[in-house]
């Protein structure tokens, strides 16, 4: 059986290179006679595969010190919460309304504290990232830097000055260059661009750390699940792992400056595409395109539907766009290769052509 070009949007593509070493590895992991799923998180060989996956990330994100890198579980979701549970802090937050988990985010984070919605295109069935206000006495200023469902993406980091900036990166982490200092919080469920579900990237500022509300469980303070090396409880052992194989891959691939590089390639490939197209629209507005999630329709729900099917008759798979929006979605992450873009492109014209 031959491999598909998945264009799932999470969980997703993962590098071959990735699945290979984790299938060579998996019985045996090095000279330890075990597979990394049986080691106890607390023995020396697991240690050492998850300091490798902490360090990794430290490099190809190139994350300054005095910022701690946690594996965390929950999803991304469960981040929603201990944002707000960690910094509101008694007063209130920014949160920019950008998308369906921004919204989700900022529901959340009402439990803790009060939130100022600074700016929603909601209105708009979120098909760009909106103007905003932000308050300059706020705890913290909340974005989702790439919206996965509506395919739009932030072209530029607000300056919030002395206020903490909190990403939800989910979508679009390591796919393009972020200056890490410029952020208070980065997070990021590793099922779209990482490794399989089940592990939450989180890269904290230390003196953001120890300020959570009394109600705050533990395993969610960000300075208890610091100091404990993100290990208050278990973790998700073998999804680090694989997010450490995949920062190594990052690497070999000449960093996310180079997959940057790739990924514009890629989506203006689609978007070229799209923009001469006399039978596919793209619905997300020019200037906010997602690099990552490219969003379009027939316009006529039928013909949406035959397209996603004969796709995936021709081993182009999960171009069924989000039940809340429909039409098709591309998602094109690091683990996408040129040539399924390639593919998918050559389909979309001989599609059009027997169908326009
Ligand atoms: C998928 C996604 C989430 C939700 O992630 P879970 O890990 O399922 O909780 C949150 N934010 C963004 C931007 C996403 O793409």
């Amino acid at each position: 059986m031959e491999r598909v070009f998945n264009f799932a949007p999470g969980p997703s593509m993962l590098p071959l290179d990735v699945l290979e070493t984790a299938q060579k590895e998996l019985l045996c992991y090095g000279s330890t006679g075990m597979s990394v799923m049986e080691m106890s998180h607390r023995s020396k060989m697991y240690l050492d595969i998850f300091n490798d996956a902490v360090e990794g990330l430290r490099d190809v994100m190139d994350v300054p010190a005095g910022y701690k890198i946690m594996f965390v579980q929950g999803g991304a979701s469960a981040v929603f919460a201990s944002v707000a549970m960690n910094l509101m802090d008694g007063g209130k937050a920014d949160y920019i309304d950008s998308g369906n988990f921004a919204h989700n985010a900022l529901v959340e984070a009402q439990k803790y504290g009060e939130v100022v919605i600074a700016g929603s295109s909601r209105e708009n069935n979120y098909t760009h990232i909106p103007d905003y206000t932000l308050s300059p006495d706020a705890k913290y200023v909340h974005i989702t830097t790439n919206n996965t469902i509506y395919g739009t993406r932030w072209d530029h980091i607000p300056d919030t000055g002395n206020v903490p900036l909190v990403a939800d990166m989910s979508s679009n982490i390591l796919s393009e260059v972020y200056d890490v200092s410029k952020f208070g919080v980065i997070y990021a469920g590793a099922q779209k661009n990482v490794a399989p579900a089940g592990v939450v990237i989180l890269i904290v500022r230390e003196d953001l750390m120890g300020h959570e509300l009394p109600i705050t469980p533990k395993i969610m303070s960000f300075k208890k699940m610091a100091d404990a090396d993100s290990m208050v409880n278990t973790p998700n052992c073998f999804g680090i792992y694989l997010a450490g194989l995949n920062f190594k891959w990052i690497k070999k691939m000449g960093g996310v400056a180079a997959l940057e590089k790739i990924n514009i390639e890629k989506a203006a490939m689609l978007y070229d595409f799209l923009d001469e197209s006399k039978l596919f629209k793209g619905t997300a507005v020019k200037k906010d395109r997602s690099r990552m999630n490219v969003t379009f329709v027939t316009g006529d729900p039928d013909m949406d539907a035959r397209f996603v099917k004969e796709a995936a008759a021709a081993g182009l798979v999960n171009l069924k766009g989000h039940r809340i929006v429909g039409g098709m979605r591309a998602s094109i992450y690091n683990a996408m290769p040129v040539e399924g873009v390639k593919a998918l492109v050559k389909f979309m014209k001989e599609f059009e052509a027997h169908n326009a």
